[in-house]
């Protein structure tokens, strides 16, 4: 415990969020990369509060250095500015790797690009992995079920679809892997302007714009937040898992549930616009997480609207922020 006056000071010198005390035994050195992005960030962000050493790894194409500034200068934090195209010599005991464009204007931007970063990118990663015998997570997603008519059911588990063969024939050479299947994730530090429906719908409820649903809005998505997909996978990478793993939430809801949803929680008078459907649009896709739940004891535990409510929160700063600093 502390005075009125010392609890000041050290409030008011307290420069980072608060960090556990690990032993030099379990506190491990962990590398991100892709770790100033959306879900690389709050992965950071736990990690770090854990107590371990993070180093990021990001070239900045979407990712931003303010996702992670409040870690800079942290003697357990470290940021480089690095592209995964090119091989990176560090020592490390485990690896996230979350570089890659995510969403489809940024990975169209330069397909050959995206490419290069998920194949050579990947290889690179992986003869880091085994030059220093890290274990390494790679994020995966529920993009590989396929979409309008390829996905066989639209509750997902992990074995309707194809093999990761890099990662397997790799694994062969031994080095440790983890596969994450991602399902749609939604939070904090999103992209404003990727068009993904959360981000849309908060952004335009917020600004008295009409709420775009593409179709009859009748088509679903079961989405996490953030914070649960983050648990998630640091379960899955310090578990015994080699094959992938759904995570998602698998609450269940149509579009147009979710433009009435967030609508309602913006209190915003915006209506609903109804525009043509969007090519290729899987009609339903939600995980079966049968498998993390019973190996990971692992299941998402934020309710939706709580979530939601968390992401209105940072979009409406967001909109201050860039609204503050439009004419410097
Ligand atoms: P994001 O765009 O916010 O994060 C990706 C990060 O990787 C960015 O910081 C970007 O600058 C960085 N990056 C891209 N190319 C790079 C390169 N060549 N070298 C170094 N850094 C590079 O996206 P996100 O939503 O945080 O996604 C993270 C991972 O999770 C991605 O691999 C994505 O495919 C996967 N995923 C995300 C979702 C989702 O709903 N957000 C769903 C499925 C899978
Ligand atoms: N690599 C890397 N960091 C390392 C070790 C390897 O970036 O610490 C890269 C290396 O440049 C190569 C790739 O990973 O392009 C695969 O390495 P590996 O040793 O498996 O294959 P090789 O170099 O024998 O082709
Ligand atoms: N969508 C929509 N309006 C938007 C953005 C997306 O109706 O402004 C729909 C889109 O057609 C899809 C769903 O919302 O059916 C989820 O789209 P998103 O791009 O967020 O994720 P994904 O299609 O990759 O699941």
């Amino acid at each position: 415990s502390c005075t009125f006056t010392s609890c000041l000071l050290i409030g008011l010198t307290q420069k980072y969020p608060p960090v556990k005390f690990l032993s030099e035994k379990d506190r491990k050195r962990i590398l991100i990369t892709g770790g100033a992005g959306f879900v690389g960030s709050h992965l950071t962000d736990k990690l770090m509060m854990d107590g371990h050493e993070v180093t990021v790894v990001d070239n900045f194409f979407t990712g931003r250095k303010r996702n992670v500034e409040h870690w800079i200068g942290h003697e357990n934090f470290e940021l480089i500015n690095h592209d995964v195209v090119e091989p990176l010599y560090i020592e490390v005991d485990q690896i996230y790797h979350l570089a890659s464009p995510a969403s489809p204007p940024n990975y169209m931007y330069n397909p050959i690009k995206t490419l290069k970063t998920n194949t050579i990118g990947t290889l690179n990663m992986l003869g880091l992995a085994k030059r220093v015998g890290a274990r390494l997570l790679l994020a995966s997603t529920s993009e590989v079920y396929g979409g309008k008519g390829r996905a066989p059911h639209p509750v997902l588990c992990e074995d309707s679809n194809k093999v990761n063969v890099t990662v397997r024939s790799v694994f062969q050479e031994g080095v440790e892997v983890r596969v994450a299947r991602i399902f749609n994730t939604f939070g904090s530090r999103m992209h404003m302007n990727d068009g993904r429906v959360v981000s849309n719908f908060i952004l335009q409820a917020l600004q008295g714009e009409p709420l775009t649903v593409y179709g009859t809005g009748s088509q679903t998505r079961a989405f996490q937040y953030v914070s649960d997909l983050v648990n998630g996978l640091v379960a899955l990478m310090n578990s015994n898992i080699s094959s992938p793993v759904n995570l998602g939430n698998p609450e269940e809801h149509t579009i147009l549930e979710f433009a009435q949803m967030i609508k309602s929680l913006v209190v915003s008078r915006s209506h609903i616009q109804f525009l043509p459907e969007a090519q290729d649009d899987p009609q339903r896709r939600r995980p079966d997480i049968r498998k993390a739940k019973m190996l990971l004891g692992w299941e998402p535990v934020v309710p939706l609207e709580e979530g939601l409510n968390k992401t209105i929160q940072y979009f409406s700063k967001e909109l201050e922020h860039q609204a503050n600093n439009q004419y410097i």
